[in-house]
């Protein structure tokens, strides 16, 4: 480790895609850096749902902070939650009270989920967003159909094999098409009493269409992707009520009931409330609570401080950028670029957000994209995600797991991460 303490310290919050890179960047940069992570691994959410549903397990997806920064003698790392940032005194307080001083800071802590004010809702309807959540997902959806077996009475078997997505974005639609597939396949012959064909996967969504932020019509191919893996789509429909027999949901013919013990939230995201702690005025953060940060990514009125990923709110070529790993990451690159430059006495440079496409899986052999002026669906889609993501996930290690367990489970339709242990217990209406 770099104990050289005339150099200058640089204090990134977040070892996600954005806080990654901007460490790597400054590998070979005259600065002492410290990592800050509430977490001990960097993880890559795009795939998060496949351990939510049992297809992968975590050590696929997750690699610990320490061993990626094993080899950078300039970095070090801690595992704690920070909480507040005072600016004015350059300083980070961490939950347990401490302090750590920086020269710069960058803030890269991403987004939380949102419940709207609902906050009541959240032990009935987990949102998906570190690896505790997708354990926790994971964990209904298996004691969902456990509990479906063991219910003699046909009726009252029913809501354990209903399971409701709330928010058809890109997490809700990858979500609701793998619960499908589970029971129409990977589950099939698991059972003795109960034909996990019969399960009823209903993805809700308040605006009129699926994917929102893709165009018109590869949302209508989403749509139609959905159906055909047997998801029951309702658009137009907003959820009202959640608790731990199911949820209630606004349409235009009125309040509809739906019974279902296991209901996951897809709907709402936050930015991290450390962002807040800067104490910027109001009109310095967007609606989610993101920093409206300068062209080359410093908070506003603080040209040491620097906010990337999901945490900036910025525009580029007139549109917003998306909050997505590619995005996070040539922040952290144009961040690093940038610190570099101001440690030079060299004026910084605006960040320009390169977009290379979007992918959006929806199930076996069933995907979205858009690349360019390409709109694409189906195998060809579905094909292309497979790879970059596989491409893009840390470590050789990481991807020969995920291409060895994804071969394995096409050809068989099997998830082999089907395991309950330990943790959360389903809330009702007495513990939650
Ligand atoms: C389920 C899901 C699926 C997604 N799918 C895709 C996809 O297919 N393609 C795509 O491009 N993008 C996808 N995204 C979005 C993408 O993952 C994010 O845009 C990206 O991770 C943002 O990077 P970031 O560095 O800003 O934040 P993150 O990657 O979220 O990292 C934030 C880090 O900060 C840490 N942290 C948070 N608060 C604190 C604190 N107070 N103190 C210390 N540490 C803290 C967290 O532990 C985390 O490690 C998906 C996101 C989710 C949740």
């Amino acid at each position: 480790m770099n104990t050289n303490l005339s150099l200058p310290h640089v204090l990134i919050l977040g070892c996600g895609f954005g806080g990654l890179a901007v460490a790597r960047k400054l590998a070979s940069a005259p600065v002492r850096i410290t990592m800050i992570d509430k977490s001990n691994h960097h993880l890559f959410q795009p795939l998060l749902y496949q351990v939510a549903t049992a297809g992968l397990a975590a050590p696929a997806i997750a690699a610990p902070v320490r061993s990626l920064l094993a080899d950078q003698r300039n970095a070090t790392s801690l595992m704690a939650d920070a909480v507040a940032v005072d600016a004015a005194r350059r300083v980070v307080t961490l939950d347990d009270g401490s302090e750590v001083t920086y020269d710069y800071l960058v803030m890269a802590t991403g987004t939380t989920h949102s419940y709207f004010g609902n906050d009541a809702w959240e032990p009935y309807a987990p949102g998906l967003k570190n690896l505790s959540d997708a354990f926790i997902i994971r964990k209904r959806i298996l004691l969902a159909y456990e509990h479906a077996e063991r219910e003699l009475d046909p009726v009252k078997r029913v809501p354990w094999l209903t399971f409701a997505v709330i928010g058809a974005g890109p997490t809700g639609v990858e979500l609701a098409g793998t619960l499908a597939e589970i029971g129409r396949h990977t589950l099939r012959h698991d059972f003795r009493r109960i034909d996990t064909r019969q399960v009823r996967v209903m993805l809700l969504e308040g605006n009129d269409r699926v994917l929102g932020t893709y165009p018109e019509e590869l949302s209508q191919k989403a749509r139609e992707q959905l159906e055909r893996i047997g998801v029951e789509l309702h658009t137009g429909s907003r959820v009202t009520h959640i608790d731990a027999q199911g949820l209630k949901y606004q349409t235009a013919s009125g309040e509809q009931t739906l019974e279902a013990r296991t209901v996951v939230w897809a709907a709402g995201v936050a930015a991290s409330p450390l962002a807040k702690t800067l104490g910027l005025p109001a009109e310095k953060y967007d609606r989610a609570g993101r920093v409206l940060v300068e062209p080359d990514l410093s908070a506003p009125g603080h040209p040491e401080i620097f906010v990337i990923g999901d945490l900036a709110g910025i525009q580029s070529d007139g549109k917003p950028v998306p909050g997505l790993g590619a995005s996070a990451k040539q922040m952290g690159w144009c961040a690093a670029a940038n610190l570099k430059r101001r440690l030079a006495g060299e004026a910084t440079r605006p960040f320009h957000y390169a977009d290379y496409g979007t992918l959006s899986p929806i199930g076996r052999k069933a995907a979205v994209a858009q690349i360019g002026k390409f709109k694409l669906s189906g195998t060809i889609a579905w094909l292309l995600w497979l790879f970059a993501h596989i491409y893009f996930l840390i470590g050789f290690r990481n991807r020969l797991m995920v291409m060895i367990d994804w071969a394995a489970a096409y050809f068989s339709f099997t998830r082999p991460a089907r395991i309950v242990a330990g943790g959360d217990e389903r809330a009702t209406e007495d513990s939650a």
